[in-house]
């Protein structure tokens, strides 16, 4: 019987051991995840877990039924390829198939670790710790203006917090989106009540207080870093994996790594987009959903199409739903469909005239049949495609 191992019990790791089964796997599956709880899903962590609307996020699936044996609170601390081994602190693991899903981990404030009252957001205990703080109704500093500070900043002004969001660049979402889509998202923060302080760089953080560079002092009752992730792979660490820039696990384009029988998906691995000539490393819940149904027909023994999604997201955002398709590295041009300052717009990106992207904000329509016409390469007519009373799909 084949043994497939999965290092990591979140959505990548916990859908590949569903799609095995579902695509007819008969060996034996072992789900290894460090945290302690039922494998769970993270997007409520920052919506209606923080704010108590939601006791848990636990995904509905049973492992024992699927025969899938579960270890949980057990992290793997290395792999021996030569032997087929893992390393845990509970002794050798044998595997004949290994798939690597341990996620990401949040980037940490240097300096800023140990101090009391700060937090990041990751994982259930995270959410758990954050939500009294969200109840006493502190003044909250969050550091980083991008997606998670913003959902964060989002859950702590429904809960009637005071919210300082500090960001070192010039806008929000920096990195992310060009200058111009995000300039009608900064406003979002004051409307909501929360202070938004751009080029603002932490100098330190104090129990009660955020120190900027400037010399100004922020009390702070909570602080909550959200200055992204990283690939949580250090663990690999002289496993002879092959790891990226960012530190990711290098897949091709069949999720493979660069050992025999291992594969790799979800945020801790990159692939190479045939669709937009890039390697991609996504750190969104979709790709963790999509890429174990390809890893999975790996290892039953079809040849899987190559995986080559149109990435997608969602965020919810002081009160509005942000949704992206898509990847506009190589755009060559950007095009609005309604006023950024009302309360529903979108953004077209385009590449030879053909949609590569597309951001909608309380669009989902526009999301909908952007997402397809991306997938199919349609030509589109730049000046019907800006009339946002006209759908997308005949634009
Ligand atoms: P993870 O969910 O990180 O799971 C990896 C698991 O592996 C973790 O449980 C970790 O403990 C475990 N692990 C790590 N190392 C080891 C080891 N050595 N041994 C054993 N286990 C290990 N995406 C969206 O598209 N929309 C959203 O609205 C959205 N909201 C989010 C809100 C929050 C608060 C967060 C944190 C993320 C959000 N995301 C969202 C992103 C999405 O949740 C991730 O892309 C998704 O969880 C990735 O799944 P994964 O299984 O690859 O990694």
């Amino acid at each position: 019987r084949v043994r497939v191992v999965i290092v990591g019990a979140g959505m990548a790791g916990v859908q590949t051991a569903v799609a095995l089964r579902e695509q007819g796997f008969p060996g034996s599956v072992t789900l290894i995840g460090a945290e302690p709880h039922q494998p769970y899903d993270r997007p409520p962590l920052s919506k209606a877990v923080l704010l108590g609307k939601a006791e848990s996020s636990a995904f509905g699936v049973d492992f024992e039924t699927l025969g899938v044996q579960l270890r949980l609170g057990l992290e793997a601390t290395g792999v021996r390829p030569a032997s087929r081994e893992l390393d845990t602190a509970e002794g050798a693991v044998p595997y004949d198939v290994l798939v690597l899903a341990t996620g990401a981990e949040p980037v940490r404030l240097p300096g800023a670790e140990g101090v009391p009252g700060v937090h990041l957001l990751r994982t259930l205990d995270d959410a758990e710790r954050l939500r009294p703080v969200l109840a006493r109704q502190h003044d909250i500093v969050v550091v980083g203006a991008g997606w998670i500070g913003a959902e964060f900043a989002t859950a702590a002004r429904e809960a009637g917090c005071s919210v300082t969001v500090v960001e070192a660049a010039d806008r929000p979402l920096v990195g992310v989106l060009p200058a111009e889509v995000a300039a009608p998202m900064t406003a979002w923060y004051a409307d909501s009540g929360a202070s938004l302080r751009t080029h603002a760089r932490v100098e330190r953080v104090e129990p009660g207080a955020v120190v900027l560079d400037d010399g100004s002092r922020l009390p702070a009752g909570a602080v909550v870093v959200g200055i992204g992730a990283r690939p949580a792979t250090s663990w690999l660490a002289g496993s002879g994996i092959e790891l990226g820039a960012h530190r990711e696990v290098v897949a091709d384009d069949h999720l493979r790594t660069s050992l025999p029988d291992v594969y790799a998906v979800g945020d801790c691995a990159s692939f190479p987009s045939g669709r937009y000539g890039e390697r991609l490393l996504v750190h969104h819940w979709d790709n963790a959903l999509q890429g174990p149904r390809t890893v999975a027909a790996n290892i039953v023994g079809e040849t899987p199409a190559p995986y080559d999604p149109v990435p997608y997201f969602w965020s919810e955002q002081f009160g509005r739903f942000v949704q992206y398709a898509g990847h506009h590295g190589a755009a060559d041009a950007l095009l609005w469909r309604g006023d950024p300052a009302g309360p529903s717009w979108s953004v077209c990106w385009l590449r030879e005239g053909r949609l590569v992207a597309v951001l909608a904000v309380g669009r989902p329509r526009d999301l909908a049949q952007g997402r397809r016409l991306i997938e199919s390469g349609t030509r589109m007519d730049p000046a019907l495609l800006t009339d946002p009373s006209r759908p997308l799909k005949t634009a």
